[in-house]
C-alpha cells in the first residue's frame, strides 16, 4: 500500500523492502510519511 506524503500529498514509492523514499515524522502517536523531495526542503 501506497504512503502519501502529509505536506505535498504525492504518493511515496517504496524500495523491494517496503522502505518508502523518504522518511517518518513522529507526532504524538502517529507517524507521517514524508516523501524524499520534502524531506529535502525541509532541512
Ligand atoms: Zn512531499
Amino acid at each position: 500500500m501506497a504512503e502519501k506524503c502529509f505536506l505535498c500529498g504525492e504518493k511515496i514509492h517504496t524500495t523491494f523492502l517496503e522502505k518508502i523514499q523518504g522518511t517518518y515524522l513522529r507526532e504524538g502517536k502517529k507517524l507521517k510519511a514524508l516523501c524524499s523531495t520534502c524531506q529535502k526542503k525541509k532541512q
